[in-house]
């Protein structure tokens, strides 16, 4: 692994804030952009709505979730988000619809290549013919972005024939979900194709700042998977006094606020929904931006609880893998 200058935990953030001033966007650029030997260029750009991802590939920074959503609204879904804008679709095999999406994608008429799809391989079914029967139900030669779902089993052999699809053409992409950063440094560390990014639990609740800290560190997008807090946790969120008066004050919905505040942050968002209206309220996020002020004071609802507190990043493992980097390791 590359060796990071000895740095202290202040001047990290510090000298994080000093390299994005100027941008427009100074907060998305993430405070690895200090470790400059080590991270790629910040690529983060919400302006453009897409993050250049580490093979440099361009994904759409907001997109539309599909957890719990049966084939047939699966279909509509992905129908009406396309219809409005939406390019990023996220689905899994055990999802189990992934057909609908496929269907949802024809019958939008948007061209494949236009469209940014990602799916999830469940850990115990990763041979090459799951990743082909993936291809088969989405009806399309390719997969955007491929994820591996669990770090469960033997999740490096998992990543080896995940490699070995990228370079038949059946993927362009690979990436991890609900790794704790110990498990991501395992991957990276035999990986010929480094994973561009990490979907895991992030909400106003469970924010992930050291997390972000650490993928960005080694030039990895974050995914906040149940960004409105996930069901039946939404009405918490979208209730929530702060994110009420938010959204009075800039004229918009408790939704766009939480939404815009993942991705002001610097994060992909991808809120699940299987109601055409959602789907059309959610995109709006991308329509205004919250100041400085109001990033602050949705910040401050962080109560650092996840639902999930058992998957993905770990607060103290991550600093553990940190404290490694500046003392050399
Ligand atoms: P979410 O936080 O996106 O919330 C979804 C809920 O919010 C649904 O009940 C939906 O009806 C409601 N909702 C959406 N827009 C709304 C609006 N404008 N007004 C009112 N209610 C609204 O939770 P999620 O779906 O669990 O997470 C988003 C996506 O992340 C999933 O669909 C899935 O694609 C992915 N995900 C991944 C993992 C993982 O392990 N990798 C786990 C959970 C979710």
């Amino acid at each position: 692994m590359k060796k990071t200058p000895e740095i202290t935990r202040r001047q990290f953030v510090k000298g994080a804030l000093a390299v994005s001033a100027g941008l427009a966007a100074a907060r998305l650029l993430g405070p690895g952009a200090v470790f400059a030997e080590a991270a790629p260029e910040a690529a983060y750009d919400l302006a453009r709505g897409t993050v250049r991802l580490l093979n440099g590939m361009e994904m759409p920074v907001f997109g539309l979730g599909t957890y719990t959503l049966m084939n047939r609204v699966a279909e509509s879904s992905v129908y009406e988000a396309l219809t409005a804008g939406y390019r990023l679709i996220d689905t899994a095999a055990a999802y189990g619809n992934e057909r609908g999406v496929g269907a949802g994608v024809k019958r939008s008429g948007v061209p494949r290549e236009d469209i940014f799809l990602t799916s999830k391989l469940w850990p115990t079914n990763v041979a090459m013919r799951d990743i082909d029967r993936r291809l088969e139900l989405l009806e399309t030669d390719y997969i955007d972005l491929l994820l591996l779902h669990q770090p469960y089993d033997d999740y490096i052999a998992a990543w080896r024939t995940m490699e070995q699809a990228v370079h038949q053409g059946k993927v362009r992409a690979l990436g991890l979900s609900n790794f704790t950063a110990s498990q991501v440094e395992e991957i990276r560390a035999v990986a010929e194709i480094p994973p561009v990014l990490l979907q895991v639990e992030t909400h106003l609740h469970h924010q992930q700042h050291l997390g972000a800290e650490y993928l960005a560190h080694h030039g990895i997008a974050m995914e906040s998977w149940s960004p409105l807090g996930g069901r039946p946790n939404t009405p918490l969120f979208l209730q929530d006094e702060t994110v009420c008066a938010v959204a009075e004050e800039r004229g918009m919905t408790p939704a766009q606020v939480i939404i815009r505040w993942h991705l002001q942050s610097g994060r992909v968002c991808i809120p699940g929904s299987g109601n055409p209206e959602h789907i059309r309220e959610n995109i709006g996020a991308l329509d205004f931006s919250l100041t400085d002020a109001d990033m602050a004071r949705l910040d401050a609802l962080e109560q650092k609880a996840p639902y999930f507190p058992e998957m993905g990043l770990q607060e103290a493992d991550t600093l553990a893998v940190m404290e490694g980097w500046s003392k050399g390791a």
